[in-house]
């Protein structure tokens, strides 16, 4: 039985049965069996299906925002938001699946016609992660049905209770129960889905996870997408409007308690500003409110993952050993459940993991830099590569230090921002593929080259 704990207190909410190698293997020939005739519908019929599927996420949103806050401790504002953003998404593929699985006709001089078709994969897994259960899901679930693919979906261990609303949504929306088949389980029935004759993994989660993911669909040839983590660089220069630049960035550091894949994870600032900076951040993260997630006034919750206090911990005594100061925080907080205080680390260096590894949960370090140069020298200092960010007055000298930064995403004055007309990719650590945007949907088709002449 897998056991769902509510971060918040540490209790067990609910025990689930988890899939095994037999029904894993059963769910998986029921998909193979069932996709063709998914495939052969109009698509007018699937985007029917993802329109009902809409209709009710967002006739259930409060309820699942409730679930989703018991099992992963998100702040309940913040599930909402979840559930909100999922909107934009399913709109954005609602609208463009057609155009984009339409054939190209490529040449046609009388003679010959040239022709590009879009298949579906087949059948897809779908290894998801946790801490943007609807949005990551959606990213894949959506677009592989809109294009004729049936899915196996294995949700996080720790978003297993949303990955079963999600899979009764779908259901009750029209998908067939064949054509989309949740699996419920850890790491090693992930694993056993690699061992499928599956078409394709779209995977989000950890490099980690990520690179054996990614070693077993090598073996396999098949087609592989992964969004994994990052250690995303902010630069504040000194032209800036300070605490408006603090508390935007202290936000992107701290929303969702420091777990999103595009969490701010270090700041560089220019010396001009360095001090007026770090005390107009440390006012923004005194005012934030810490508490039981259910409360609506409640901006940090509790880490969904025990096991992920060690790693902060070790972190910042790394930092601390390395020559960096505490500002504020550094500790769990003394309360049950998994709370860890909010954490502000400046006199860092890349000597230091809080600036290199991945941190994900509510610490930061701050570093002081003399110049552009030097920010997005550090800026790309890193095995990661999925979004940057630039505060700065001036749109060209941003465009200017972005042209240079090694980030599927950069953004002028903004940061932690996902847009569905736009491709979400990492480099390097951060990931594989695309997902959103026009290439998120292609990502789920396989095109065939039909070069047709006519007869003499
Ligand atoms: P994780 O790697 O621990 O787990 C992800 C999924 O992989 C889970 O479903 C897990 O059960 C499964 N898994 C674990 N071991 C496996 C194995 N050997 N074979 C197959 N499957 C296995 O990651 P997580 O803690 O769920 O998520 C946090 C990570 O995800 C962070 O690094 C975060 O940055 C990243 N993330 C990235 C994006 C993005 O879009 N780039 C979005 C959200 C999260």
């Amino acid at each position: 039985m897998l056991k769902i704990t509510n971060p918040a207190t540490g209790a067990t909410v609910r025990e689930l049965p988890e899939d095994d190698a037999t029904l894993l293997a059963e769910k998986y020939r029921r998909a193979r069996d069932a996709q063709p005739e998914w495939a052969a519908r109009p698509l007018a019929d699937r985007l029917a299906v993802i329109r009902r599927f809409r209709e009710i996420a967002v006739a259930r949103s409060e309820a699942l925002a409730r679930t989703l806050t018991v099992e992963v401790g998100k702040p309940i504002t913040q599930a909402r938001n979840e559930l909100k953003g999922l909107l934009p998404r399913i709109d954005f593929f609602l609208e463009h699946v057609a155009a984009v699985r339409s054939p190209d006709v490529v040449l046609d001089d009388g003679s010959m016609r040239e022709t590009i078709a879009h298949e579906p994969l087949g059948v897809v897994g779908n290894i998801s992660a946790w801490n943007y259960p609807y949005f990551v899901g959606a990213n894949v679930f959506l677009p592989a049905l809109l294009t004729g693919n049936a899915v196996l979906y294995k949700p996080s261990e720790f978003a297993s209770l949303t990955g079963l609303e999600i899979a009764s949504m779908l259901h009750e929306a029209g998908v067939p129960r064949d054509v989309f088949a949740a699996i419920i389980g850890g790491g090693s029935i992930g694993a056993q889905l690699l061992e499928q004759s599956i078409n394709g993994i779209f995977f989000t989660g950890s490099y980690s996870t990520g690179k054996k993911i990614a070693e077993a669909a090598g073996r396999k040839m098949i087609r592989l997408q992964m969004e994994l983590g990052g250690k995303d660089p902010i630069y504040v220069a000194e032209d800036v409007d300070v605490r408006a630049a603090a508390e935007a960035t202290a936000d992107g550091a701290f929303y969702n308690t420091g777990q999103s894949c595009c969490s701010v994870e270090r700041i560089y600032v220019h010396s001009g500003i360095f001090d007026t900076f770090v005390e107009a951040f440390m006012n923004a993260v005194k005012a934030f409110v810490i508490g039981d997630p259910m409360d609506d006034q409640t901006y940090l919750g509790p880490l969904t993952r025990q096991a992920q206090i060690a790693v902060l911990e070790d972190q910042i005594l790394d930092a601390v050993a390395k020559g960096a100061k505490v500002l504020c925080g550094g500790k769990r907080i003394d309360r049950p459940g998994f709370f860890f205080e909010p954490t502000v680390i400046v006199h860092t260096n890349h000597s230091m993991a809080v600036m290199r590894e991945e941190t994900f949960g509510p610490v930061i370090g701050i570093q002081q830099v003399s110049d552009d140069a030097e920010a997005l020298r550090l800026m790309n200092d890193s095995a990661y590569g999925l979004t940057a960010g630039v505060y700065t007055r001036s749109q060209e000298r941003a465009r200017r230090i972005l042209a240079g930064a090694n980030a599927g995403s950069v953004y002028w004055n903004c940061c932690d921002r996902v847009s569905p007309r736009l491709p979400w990719s990492g480099r390097g650590h951060s990931g594989i593929g695309v997902t959103l945007s026009k290439q998120g949907i292609l990502a789920f088709l396989q095109p065939k080259a039909w070069h047709l002449r006519a007869p003499r």
